[in-house]
Parts: structure tokens; C-alpha cells; sequence
């Protein structure tokens, strides 16, 4: 059974007992609109956790476009079942105000790196992913906690913050999860249309044909995608686009 907890101090409370027993605790930070890809991190926290704790909160101060966030799907009795079955013990489903009682005076700022790549181009989305980040793992205080490859430059930014601030919890990479045509599982590949859902998956296939950023970058914007970026960092190869109105980020290694 999954229990739901609102209230940040209950899940203090519950994160202090089981932690107090001696039991280890994997979390997976969610925005919700679940799909095989949080079902691939959420299974393995279960193999390598005696209790599991998901959150599903969507973010405000990540996003700069307002009617994005009003977008983002929200599916939550889905959700639940999903949670249910994968045998998730906590859902952490908390509220603006009781995750920021400071109103978002206080941030985590990084730089370089997050001003590059999506940094670029969402105006302080990695203040917000931080902030928020550092907010949950300070509440639930997770042995492990589980994030997707899927967004790259997030997970080596989480990484190198639980690093820089002596977090007590092992920040643990997870594989992008794809459909069976290559495109990477999203909750926002609901939005696409049938035409722009055909043409996804060319992402993912041009991004891996081994050419430099700059040959990939024309032969994407020759095959109808609007390109954001493309840019080799360490050996991966990262990029953005927009086919219509939705907005795809992929990375593969290089
Ligand atoms: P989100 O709900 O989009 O904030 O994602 C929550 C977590 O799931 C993040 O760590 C994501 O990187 C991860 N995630 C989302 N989609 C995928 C995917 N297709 N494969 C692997 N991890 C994913």
C-alpha cells in the first residue's frame, strides 16, 4: 500500500523512524505523468532499498514559461496505480507552500555549468531543480536517491551539488528508458501529433550517427526540427529541439 503524505513534517517524522530502524531508503524526485522511465528508477530503488519513497511535485521556479508549467500533464490517480503496483511505500505530494515557507528567497545558484546547454535556454531552470532538489533530500534524507540520464547536465548538476554540500545521500544514474523506436520516454510526448510523434524518433536516430555536433545540428534542422542546441560534453553527445510546440532533450553517448 502506498501511503500519500502532504505534510513536510509527517514525512520528517516517517523519513527519522525508518532511518532509526536501521533501514535503508531510496527516493526518486517526480514531477508526475509516470511513465516506464520513473518506473525504471522507481524498480530499481526498489531492489536496492528496504523502503521507497517517490515525490511528485511540479516545480514552479524551474520554469520560465508560465503556460508550460499550466501544460504539464497531471495524471494522478494513474499515478497512484503505478506507484501501487511498483510497490512504492511513500508518495511525498506536498504543496508550493509548505515546500517554500521562504517564498523562494533563499536558491541554490551553480555556475558554470548550469548557465550552459538547457541553462541557455530556460532562463533559471537549474536554480529551481537545485533548490528544489536540496529541499527534498534535506526532508526525506535518503540513503540513495535515483535520476534519470535522460536529463544529463540534471543529474551531473544534483551530483556535483550533494558533493559540494557533504549530503549524506549517494546520487545514483539511472539509463534513459526509449520506446521501441528510440524516442525517449517523456511526459511531454503526450503533446505531440500524430505527424510530429512520427518524426520524434529521427531525433534520437540522427543524434547517434556518430557525426560532429555541427553536421548533426544541419541534418536535424534538414529533417524539420527546430534545433535548440547540439554539443559534445565530456564523451556524450547532448541536444535539444522543438518539433511543433514540444520541446524533446536527448543524449547519447559519444
Ligand atoms: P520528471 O518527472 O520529468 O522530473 O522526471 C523524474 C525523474 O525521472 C528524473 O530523474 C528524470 O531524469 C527521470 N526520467 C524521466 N524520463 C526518463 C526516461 N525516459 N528514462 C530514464 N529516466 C527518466
Amino acid at each position: 500500500m502506498t501511503q500519500v503524505i502532504r505534510e513536510v513534517p509527517e514525512m520528517v517524522r516517517w523519513s527519522t523512524e525508518t532511518l532509526g530502524q536501521n533501514r535503508s531508503l531510496g527516493f526518486i524526485p517526480t514531477m508526475g505523468a509516470l511513465h516506464a522511465g520513473h518506473r525504471s528508477l522507481i524498480e530499481k530503488a526498489r531492489r536496492e532499498n528496504d523502503r521507497v519513497a517517490v515525490s511528485l511535485f511540479v516545480n514552479p521556479t524551474q520554469y520560465d514559461d508560465p503556460t508550460d508549467l499550466e501544460a504539464y500533464p497531471r495524471t494522478f490517480e494513474a499515478d497512484m496505480e503505478m506507484m501501487q503496483n511498483a510497490g512504492v511505500d511513500i508518495l511525498l505530494f506536498p504543496e508550493y507552500r509548505d515546500l517554500y515557507p521562504d517564498d523562494y528567497r533563499y536558491r541554490v545558484t551553480e555556475s558554470p555549468v548550469s548557465e550552459e546547454l538547457e541553462g541557455a535556454h530556460r532562463n533559471g531552470h537549474f536554480d529551481g531543480v537545485l533548490t528544489v532538489v536540496l529541499k527534498l533530500l534535506c526532508i526525506v534524507r535518503p540513503t540513495r536517491a535515483y535520476f534519470g540520464e535522460k536529463d544529463w547536465q540534471q543529474y551531473v548538476l544534483v551530483r556535483d551539488m550533494a558533493a559540494a554540500f557533504f549530503l549524506q545521500t549517494e546520487i545514483v544514474p539511472c539509463p534513459v528508458i526509449r520506446e521501441s523506436d528510440g524516442l525517449a520516454m517523456s511526459s511531454r510526448n503526450v503533446h505531440l501529433t500524430v505527424e510530429e510523434r512520427r518524426l520524434a524518433p529521427e531525433f534520437h536516430r540522427i543524434l547517434s550517427c556518430g557525426e560532429s555536433p555541427q553536421i548533426l545540428r544541419r541534418r536535424l534542422g534538414e529533417r524539420g526540427f527546430e534545433v535548440e542546441y547540439v554539443e559534445r560534453r565530456d564523451d556524450r553527445i547532448l541536444g535539444a529541439v522543438r518539433v511543433g510546440k514540444v520541446r524533446l532533450i536527448d543524449n547519447v553517448s559519444d
